[in-house]
């Protein structure tokens, strides 16, 4: 079985700790209104991003 790549904790509460301060964030379900993602799913992926750019590592 393949093992899925996430990344490390560390850096998943740092994207999530933006997200929280974010204006797309919506807080009653996690999810951003940019790209419709539950925040701790996306924070988790190595090949995506914040889709305004705002994670640390984001070009
Ligand atoms: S992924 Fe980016 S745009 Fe979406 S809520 Fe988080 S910081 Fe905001």
């Amino acid at each position: 079985m393949t093992k899925v790549k996430v990344k490390p904790k560390k850096v998943q509460l740092e994207r999530i700790a933006i997200c929280e301060d974010c204006t797309w964030f919506i807080t009653t379900i996690r999810r951003c209104r940019q790209c419709g993602c539950k925040v701790e799913d996306r924070a988790k992926m190595t090949d995506r991003g914040c889709p305004l750019y705002k994670w640390p590592g984001d070009i």
